[in-house]
C-alpha cells in the first residue's frame, strides 16, 4: 500500500509504501519504504525538494524547483521581445 505523508512534523511530504519498490530505501523504525519526495504545491513525486526561504510563497511549503522558480517574487522579466 502506498500513502503519502509528511517525512515529519512540518516537514515535506513524501511516498511510503509497505511493498518493496525499486529504488525506495527502508527504514527499520516504521518498516516503511521511503519513496521520492512530494511537492506542496503541485502534489507531484519530485526528485529532490527544497523549503523556500521565509518570504517565498505562503509560509513554510516544500516545493519543487518548478513550484519554486514560479512561487520566487518576479525579477524583472523579458517582456519587452515585442517588436
Ligand atoms: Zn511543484
Amino acid at each position: 500500500m502506498e500513502t503519502v505523508k509528511r517525512a515529519w512534523q512540518g516537514g515535506p511530504l513524501r511516498n511510503f509504501s509497505t511493498a518493496p519498490k525499486a529504488n525506495w530505501s527502508r527504514h527499520d523504525e516504521d518498516r516503511l519504504f521511503w519513496g521520492p519526495y512530494v511537492c506542496d504545491h503541485c502534489q507531484r513525486s519530485v526528485n529532490g525538494i527544497y523549503e523556500p526561504k521565509p518570504g517565498i510563497g505562503d509560509g513554510r511549503k516544500w516545493l519543487c524547483s518548478e513550484c519554486r522558480n514560479a512561487l520566487r517574487p518576479k525579477e524583472a522579466r523579458p517582456e519587452g521581445f515585442t517588436r
